[in-house]
């Protein structure tokens, strides 16, 4: 098992949750095989949370950053904001995402069409950088699906556009954004006993379109569902995802691992020497 090689493909290590322990945490992955983390920053454009995330990933050299107005605070979105952001891209090679962006319907703490024009505006933003997407969506499949497939042609094969990020959507959901460029990312809840739809979601995703990520603090996936999450628990997603498709552990962790460092065309040497 200590050959494991896993990536964690969105975490908040930069959450206040953190902010006793966070050296342990980032040492607890490592020692669980977790070779790199995309810590995504979200919260208010107008304070400093996103230089913090960006900050943390510059301290770590397996922790890299994503920035953008995550759909919760989508009314907050302006042209300062978007410039401050832009500007934290330019600072720092590790920012190599945009995002969370997208739709939240379940909390709705942004009007609804204010979430859908900054989610439009962040895309094409996102496009001049030249930086893949991260899609949060919740209760808000048929609308996500709509604005990502006007914005994205069918894609080539290695076409890389974005991230569905803790998938909680439907099969065809997952079958209709494969296309356009977009892997496929399970949370720990994939975990959860009544998780059914998110199984019948992953049995139509293929390998070589699967991520694997925490979402931690969050999401804490079984047997340590309850308890704060962190990225070294993202072996117990690895775990239980190869055996419900039925391979070894090893397999699936590196072909997550491959789909990862492929998609950002990122090499693991320059990051693992420190381990
Ligand atoms: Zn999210
Ligand atoms: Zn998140």
């Amino acid at each position: 098992m200590r050959e494991l090689m896993l990536i964690d493909s969105h975490c908040h290590i930069v959450g206040e949750q953190f902010d006793d322990d966070r050296d342990e945490v980032v040492q607890r992955a490592r020692e669980a095989g977790v070779r790199l983390m995309l810590n995504i920053g979200t919260g208010d454009p107008h304070s400093d949370d996103f230089r913090r995330a960006v900050a943390v990933a510059e301290k770590y050299e397996n922790v890299y950053a994503s920035v953008g107005v995550h759909p919760h605070d989508a009314k907050l979105y302006d042209d300062k904001a978007e410039n401050h952001l832009i500007e934290l891209v330019r600072s720092s090679d590790k920012v190599i995402a945009w995002g969370e962006i997208g739709l939240d319907y379940y909390y709705d703490h942004s009007p609804r069409d204010v979430q859908r024009d900054v989610f439009k505006r962040q895309i094409r933003v996102a496009r001049e950088l030249n930086l893949p997407i991260i899609i949060h969506s919740r209760d808000a499949d048929d609308e996500t699906v709509a604005i990502l497939a006007e914005a994205f042609r069918p894609a080539e094969g290695g076409t890389q556009n974005g991230i569905m990020h803790c998938f909680g959507g439907t099969a065809a959901m997952a079958e209709a954004l494969m296309p356009l460029g977009f892997l496929i990312s399970f949370a720990g809840n994939v975990t959860f006993k009544k998780a059914d739809n998110l199984r019948d979601a992953a049995r139509v995703v293929p390998l070589d379109k699967l991520l694997i990520e925490t979402d931690c603090p969050f999401l804490t996936p079984v047997p340590f569902r309850g308890k704060r999450n962190e990225p070294a628990y993202v072996v117990h997603t690895a775990k239980f995802l190869a055996e419900f498709y039925g391979i070894s552990v090893k397999t699936l962790a590196d072909r997550t691992t491959r789909n990862f460092l492929e998609f950002f065309k990122l090499e693991l040497d320059s990051v693992t020497s420190a381990g």
